[in-house]
């Protein structure tokens, strides 16, 4: 094709698209011999029963449009978590549901507040909808202060555990801030909540603004099934089914239907996965410590990281040439830090040895750097 009708095609963008920076997510190499530390995927398989249901669920009546009303699967998370179907919304993947609300729930003409460090998606959203963004600072310590979501806004979102952070705020913190904003819709995205962190799904009999919203990507291992919920209020959930079928009747599959019903109602999997990627984590805690990282407290799958002295832009490239992908923000704030996703246990010693082997070859040593330039660069293996 010509540049001609390159330029020719692009002036037919809606004017509005030209102007989208669309989100970015991390990187899904091809090919094999990876160890992928960077998009807090599960690294253990999901449970043998999901796999048997999408199985059997692979047959002729995939010729059939599956149920676009997701009754079943609604049906089981409304058991699960004590609720009825009515006040259950699901979709593909949680980014999905996420961008339904903000359609749905957080147009108002006023400013959305959500964290400053955040999930990079919201502001996405934003964008696509035509909604104001104000990022809320967190505090020194990358913690959220509820008193400064205390404000005229037009709703408010909050992932928690906070990603990329991973620090949970408690359920006695969100409830002041569910009181100090009766007429906002609080989005609630509980992604890594399995984790460690409580989940607000006990607030929402008490407050009908609060929708929680919840993923089978990183505790169910099923990122590849794209399934995503939200609990809430029924009037809330009736307002994501007005922009669902206003946008795609049947946003789950019948494969993702059979596979993620199973995976709710096998949680004893999810709770040995969860303990298993939890001490996991702790021990990496103790290991990346004893390197000279300091890691923000995590509730999640995964940690947040900076070097005493060697930089993260130069861990991450150092790190990618041994085939270990972690991720690296280049944002104010945080671009010294690595998020780094929990793997198997050979998988997170594998981290530490690379890492070991990295940092010796510095200036600085493994030394936690008292004195040590705070920009010192690595050399590359
Ligand atoms: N929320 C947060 C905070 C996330 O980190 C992610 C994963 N990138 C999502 C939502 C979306 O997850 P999914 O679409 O796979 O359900």
């Amino acid at each position: 094709m010509s540049l001609k009708q390159d330029a020719a095609a692009r002036a037919l963008w809606s004017p509005a698209v030209r102007e989208l920076h669309a989100y970015v997510p991390g990187e899904q190499p091809q090919g094999t011999g990876w160890i992928k530390l960077n998009t807090n995927e599960c690294p253990y398989p999901p449970s043998p029963r999901v796999l048997e249901a999408v199985r059997e669920a692979a047959d002729e009546r995939l010729r059939l449009y599956p149920d676009p009303t997701a009754l079943a699967l609604r049906q089981t998370i409304a058991n699960r978590f004590g609720l009825v179907p009515e006040q259950v919304f699901v979709g593909n993947g949680s980014d999905e549901v996420l961008a339904h609300a903000f359609c749905a729930l957080l147009r108002h003409g006023r400013p959305v507040l959500f964290p400053d460090v955040s999930y990079s998606f919201y502001p996405v959203y934003c964008a696509l909808y035509g909604i104001e963004p104000q990022p809320v600072p967190l505090d020194a310590d990358f913690c959220v202060r509820v008193a400064d979501y205390r404000r005229g806004n037009g709703g408010i979102v909050l992932p928690n555990p906070n990603a990329p952070t991973g620090i949970a705020l408690p359920l006695t913190e969100l409830t002041q801030l569910l009181e100090g904003n009766p007429g906002s819709v609080v989005v609630v995205d509980e992604a890594y909540v399995d984790f460690g962190a409580d989940s607000a799904v006990t607030l929402i009999e008490r407050f009908p603004q609060l929708l929680v919203v919840r993923t089978l990507s990183k505790s169910a291992a099923l990122a590849g099934l794209r399934v995503g919920f939200a609990m809430g209020h029924t009037s809330l959930i009736e307002a994501l089914n007005v922009v669902k079928d206003s946008f795609n009747s049947y946003p789950l599959d019948r494969l993702a239907l059979a596979g993620a019903q199973a995976a709710i109602e096998d949680d004893a999997y999810l709770q040995t996965l969860s303990a298993r990627i939890t001490a996991s984590r702790e021990w990496l805690v103790q290991q990346l410590g004893d390197l000279g990282f300091r890691c923000l407290p995590s509730s999640a799958n995964f940690l947040f990281a900076r070097h005493a002295c060697a930089r993260a832009a130069d861990l991450f490239a150092a790190l990618r040439e041994r085939r270990i992908l972690v991720r690296h923000f280049r944002q104010p704030r945080i671009d010294n830090h690595l998020r780094i996703t929990i793997g198997t246990q050979a998988e997170c010693e594998a981290l530490v040895d690379a890492l070991r082997s990295i940092l010796s070859k510095t200036p600085a040593g493994t030394a936690t750097a008292a004195g040590a330039s705070p920009t010192a660069s690595i050399g590359t293996p």
